[in-house]
Formats: C-alpha cells, structure tokens, sequence
C-alpha cells in the first residue's frame, strides 16, 4: 500500500493528483521551481521540496533534483502527471531501482509507446490498422521529398519522439515537405533533444478519438470508452467530450478491443490512451499510445463514475483491478474545455501575465441537474508565466445528454471571469454556441474551416442583443441613481432619473423604457422594426463596479461580462466583444452627427504577434515578395512559428536581425505601401 507520493509535477495535474490522494489518506509531497514558490500545488501539497530555477530544464526535468526530493521526504511513490518526466523510462527505471513505485505503467511499455516509429510496428504486430507511410528514419530533406512522393501527397512529417503537437507538419507539395522536414527537426531537436523524423500519410478530415484504458500487473486490461478530441488548432486539443457523437457500439467496441490488443502486447499496467484518427466513413487507425494519464482524462471519470488517479495508485500499489469491463457503464455526455491564456485573436498565441481577476463558475450540481467541474492550478493574482504551458483551467460539465451537459458549458463560460491575460473563453463561447459542433459534425479541420480568417469574435444573436440592450439602460440608471443619491445629499435636492434611454449595439439603435415593479424592472424596448415594443421582466443585483452582470430576465438566468466605457458598457458574451453605448435620446441625436475616429492602418507593418524571439529572417530589404511567401521565424514557447506575407509587396525595411527579443506589436519589417 503506497503512503507517500511525491508529485513530479506542477500546476493543474498536480492539484489534481493530491485531491484523490487525500481522499484516499495518502500523503503528498509537491515539488517547485522558482516561479511556482507560490503555487497552488505546493499549498495544497501535505511537504514541499525546492528544485530549482524557473526553466523546465533546470527543475521539473532535472532527474537527480527529484530523486534527492524523494529520499529526502521518503516518499515510497512518484506520480508524474503528464509532460514532463511522465514518459520517460530512465525516470522509472531509477525509481525502479531504488525500489519507489511509479504509478504509471512498466518500463518497457513506456520506452515501446514512447516512439512513434517503434509503436506503430509493435500496433502492426498486434493487429491494429496504422495510418499508412513510410515506418523508417528519413536523412535529409532529398530523401524527405522522395518519400512524400511515393507515400503520395498530402502527407504528415512527424517526429517520431513527438509530443504536444510539436514537431509535426502537413506538406502538399515537394517544397513544403523540404521546408516542413526541415521545421519538425529543429522544433523537434529543441523540444524533445531528439530529432528523428518519420512520413506518413495526412488523413484529410479525420475526427480524433482515443480509447482509455486501464491495466495492472495482474493481466487485467479494460477500456473506458471512448474521447472525441477534434477540435485543435495546431495540432493540439483544445475541446474534448465522452462520448463521440459519431460512434457507434460495433466501432466502439472494435476499438475498445484493439486498443486493449495494443496495450497487452507491453503487459501494460496503469491508465494509459490509444489515440487514433477515423474517417467519415469510421475506418480507424491508431496514431499513437500515451503512456500516462491524459489531460483530457476528467470526461471519462464523468461519464463513467470511474476515478482514473485512484485506480492508477492502486495498480501501481500492486492491487488487482476491482472493476471488470462489464462494470464500465458510459452515463451522460461530458465536454471540457481547456482554459488557456493564449489570444484568438491572434491565432491562438500564448499570451502572458498576472491573473489580476480569476473567479471560477461554480462547482457541483446545478438547478438544470448538470455537474460542473473546474480543475486548475491557479488562484487569483497569481502568475501564468513563460515558462510552462499556458494552460489555466479545464472546466468541464456533465448532463444527461450531450445538449444538457453543453448548455451546461455555455452558463459556466458565461460566469468564468478572468483578467490581466489575455484568454480563449470568446473563442470556447462561440463554438458552443455554433450549429457544427451542436449537431457534433466535428473533424480536425474545424477551427480552420469555421474560423478561417482566425477568431475575429461572433455578432450577438437578436434575442441575446436586446437582452444586454434592455440590462445595459438598468445598469446605466442605476450609476445615475447612485450619484443622484450621492450629490442629493449635498445639495438638498435629487436629480432625475431617466427611464427613456437610447442603446446602441453592434449598429443597431434600441428605445428602451424602463418601469420599476415589485422587486424587478419591466423593460420594454424597440429597435425600431417591431410592430410593437417587446417587454422583458429583469431583475438583477448588479451595483456599479461589479464586472459580471447577473439577471434573471423573464424567469431566466442571464449572465455576462460588462466593463464601463466612455458613455455605456464594453459587452462581452457568447464569444462576442462589442461595445454598448447608453444614451439619453438628446444626446443620442447629437453623438449621430459627431465625426468617426480614424483607426492607424499597420497594413504595412509585419508585426511580432507574441513575445518570441527571431530564429531567422528569410528576406532582405528591396525584396518583392508573393502573397504567403515566408518571412520570418520565430520562436515562442519553444514552437517555431512561420510569419508570412499577406499579400505581393516589396520590402522597404527591416528591423529586426536572428536572435533579438521581440515584444508584441514590435515591427519586424516595413513592406511598400
Ligand atoms: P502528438 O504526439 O503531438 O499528440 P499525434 O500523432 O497524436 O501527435 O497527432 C496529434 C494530432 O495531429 C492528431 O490529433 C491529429 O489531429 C493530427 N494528426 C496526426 N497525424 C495525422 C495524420 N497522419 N493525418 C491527419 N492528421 C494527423
Ligand atoms: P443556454 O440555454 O444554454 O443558456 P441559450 O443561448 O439558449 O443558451 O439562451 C441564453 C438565454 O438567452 C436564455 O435565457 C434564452 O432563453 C435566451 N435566448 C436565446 N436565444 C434567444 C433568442 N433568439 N431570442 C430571445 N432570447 C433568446
Ligand atoms: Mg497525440
């Protein structure tokens, strides 16, 4: 029976690893570099022991540092969460040999699974269906061309210790797959220390699945049903549910076997995932085994009851599995959405900062019976930094069907408030609002085919526009009713109150007319088209200040973010930001005839979309470049991104050289205007 784990990681995994563990009497030890001497892991922890500098590299990755903690503490288990040293096998074959126990699987399982290359030939012997290509090492970008060509175009170059949808790229063409083998090495040598590189061939439109299994070392291995992960952008996963809205029973339990047939074959024995891509027409094919438990995990424990931590303490202990395949029941539908502090506006950039506003939804069961769960690793003024993955939250919700369990997501988005970095909520609002991911058409390409030019934000649906209308000349009269109160003190007298306002949202003008009743406001309100003005009855116990504006309108919970501008409200609801301007009509006449603000065009401007640093510029000064041609490279959060040309133009000036350290916005060259 284990009696103290040491968790090898940081953050939201290692938060969650200490929550079973303190449910099941285990005590934690937490391990933390400089940048997380304050972290909610290490408060949560029962010991916590000092590795190192901020960077990964000098702390969280550093073996020795670890295993000194563990003797230290006389932990007698290591939990290692994922990234990190989860997939390592010299990390477990030390632990191994000092007689810890790893909970995660053998040795042996993790070094075959760890390489792309070598697991696909061991899926081939065990009978699994394989993305078809070339299972070998490729040299050079000749030889990458060359077998591009004989596994036919499109294809996917990958690196075969890859990881985190890093290392990996599409090509269409000869010099793509040159331009693309040459960008997976270099990601892949500064990510991974490794940079072997593979072809296969690029699935066009395939959704991801994965299976969830579970093993000990007594020979017992079951699967958890399945995950859908397709929505990604840059091939990483941003929003996962349980089940897939595809499957069906025969695929699933086609899949379960083989993923169980994969897992057997390296006598696995703890929670592990089979991760394939499948065809419109459900042919599957496995991509590739992660050896861990996997971030994406809490949607299985919610349709299946099922908590995977526990389990994999246990088998890791020595304990049998307890629960059988026949006990795997899948109840509900489950969806998470992971929190990260990264810009949609900015194609998904990480983005930086200190959270100066973190207020979560509510945890637990709601009135509509839905769970909302909310795992995290960060409290309020509190720091997402450069150096870890920039994620801040999963929230996840559960319903008895998949519209329950997603109407469940758009409340607990609404009521999410985060400031001080930039964040995904809009971008995770909008796809739970849009009709594709409702009727659960969902591939890879998704957020490429939906949102093409990036998230630009979504216009307000006309129900939910006249709502904020209606809320925003409540809000404006109670400011108006607060410094009449105020200045009627001194002044022996109290100013009106206007109950007539003029909104104006989104180019649309809205008459609002509001009239106190018992406890709440009759709003009527017309934006000039109906025939008659439709009323709404709110109530609301927003006071000026208050950033979330919560009303019950007509019965109904209605709940977003206001922040206060010149003359009205900054709205942002349901992946919509617009600004909300409240007015009396008087002045609502006159604002009619003020000039417009002219916008400083940087259509001529590269500039540095992230903090990064330029690995390499790719033109010079008098160049005329083509619509898409490469321009730069820069390196953010050890991923190269390939800036490029938006349309034909020559280069007037450039600004920045390889090696400097860019900020946001800083212009990188001029092009002619
Ligand atoms: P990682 O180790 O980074 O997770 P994977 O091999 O699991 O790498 O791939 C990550 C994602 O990239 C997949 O979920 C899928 O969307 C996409 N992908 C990977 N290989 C292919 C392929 N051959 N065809 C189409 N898409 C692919
Ligand atoms: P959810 O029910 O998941 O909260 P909805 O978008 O269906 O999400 O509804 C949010 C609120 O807006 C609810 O109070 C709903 O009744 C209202 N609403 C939604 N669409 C409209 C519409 N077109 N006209 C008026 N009210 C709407
Ligand atoms: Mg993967």
């Amino acid at each position: 029976m284990i009696k103290k784990i040491l968790i090898a990681n940081r953050g939201e995994i290692a938060c969650r690893v200490i929550k079973t563990a303190r449910k099941m009497g285990v005590k934690t030890v937490a391990v933390y570099s400089d940048a997380d001497k304050d972290a909610l892991h290490v408060s949560m922890a029962d010991e916590s022991v000092y590795i190192g500098a901020s960077a990964a590299a000098e702390s969280y990755l550093v073996m020795d540092k670890i295993l000194a903690a563990i003797k230290d503490t006389g932990a007698d288990a290591v939990h290692p969460g994922y990234g990190f040293l989860s997939e390592n096998k010299d990390f477990a074959n030390a632990l191994k040999k000092i007689g810890v126990a790893f909970i995660g699987p053998n040795v042996l399982a993790i070094e075959a699974m760890g390489d792309k290359i070598a697991s696909k030939n061991l899926a081939i012997d065990a009978g699994v269906s394989c993305v078809p290509g070339h299972m070998g090492l490729i040299e050079d970008a000749d030889e990458a061309v060359k077998i591009a060509n004989k596994v036919g175009y499109p294809v996917m170059i990958k690196a075969s210790a890859g990881g985190g949808g890093k290392g990996m790229r599409v090509a269409y063409t000869d010099e793509e797959a040159r331009e693309g083998f040459q960008s997976s090495k270099n990601e892949a040598k500064s990510a991974f220390g490794d940079d072997r590189i593979f072809i296969e061939k690029f699935i066009e439109s395939p959704r991801h699945i994965e299976i969830q299994v579970l093993g000990d070392k007594h020979g017992n291995i079951i699967h958890l049903g399945e995950r859908e992960c397709s929505i990604q952008r840059r091939n990483q996963k941003v929003i996962e549910e349980a089940p897939s809205p595809f499957l069906d029973e025969a695929t699933r339990e086609k899949m379960g076997a083989e993923a169980i047939a994969l897992a057997a074959i390296v006598d696995y024995d703890s929670a592990g995932t089979v991760e394939f891509i499948v065809d419109k027409d459900m042919n599957f094919y496995f991509l590739e085994m992660n050896t861990r438990l996997q971030v994406e995990h809490p949607v299985t424990e919610l349709i299946t009851g099922v908590d995977l931590v526990e389990q994999m303490i246990r088998v890791a202990g020595g304990e049998k599995l307890s629960l059988k395949q026949k006990d795997i029941k899948l109840t509900g539908w489950a969806i998470e959405s992971r929190i990260y502090a990264e810009d949609p506006y900015r194609n998904f950039l990480p983005s930086i900062g200190r959270l100066s506003r973190y207020r979560p939804p509510a945890e637990g069961t709601t009135d509509s019976g839905a769970v909302v769960r909310n795992d995290t690793g960060v409290y309020e003024g509190g720091e997402i930094s450069m150096f870890y993955d920039p994620m801040i939250a999963k929230l996840c919700t559960w319903g008895e069907d998949r519209s329950i369990a997603t109407h469940a997501m758009r409340r607990a988005l609404d009521n999410f408030q985060i400031t001080g970095v930039g964040h995904n909520i809009p971008f995770l609002s909008a796809v739970m609002e849009h009709d594709r991911f409702e009727r659960g058409d969902l591939t890879t390409n998704y957020i490429a085919e939906e949102f093409p030019e990036g998230f630009e934000g979504v216009s307000l649906n006309a129900g939910h526009r006249r709502k904020i209308a209606c809320c925003a000349a409540l809000m404006a009269q109670m400011v108006a009713q607060r410094s009449a109160n105020a200045t009627g003190v001194l002044q022996g007298h109290k100013r009106p109150i206007p109950t007539d306002l003029s909104v104006e949202i989104e180019g649309m003008q809205y008459d609002v007319h509001t009239q106190r009743t018992n406890g709440s406001y009759l709003v009527t309100s017309t934006d000039g088209t109906d025939k008659a003005a439709i009323e709404l009855e709110i109530s609301s116990g927003w006071y000026p200040g208050q950033s979330l504006v919560s009303a019950i309108i007509d019965n109904e919970p209605f709940v977003f973010n206001a922040s206060p501008i010149p003359e009205g409200y900054r709205v942002k609801y349901r992946g919509a930001d617009v600004e909300v301007k409240v007015r009396t009509h008087v002045a609502a006449k006159l604002a009619k005839i003020m000039p417009e603000k002219v916008i400083a065009d940087t259509s001529n401007l590269l500039l540095c979309p992230m903090p990064g640093v330029i690995v390499s510029i790719l033109v010079k000064e008098g160049d005329e470049v083509q619509d898409g041609q490469a321009l730069a490279v820069v390196e953010a959060m050890k991923m190269e991104n390939t800036l490029r040309a938006e349309k034909k133009s020559t280069i007037v000036k450039i600004n920045a050289g390889p090696g400097d350290n860019l900020a946001v916005d800083e212009v990188i060259m001029e092009f002619e205007s």
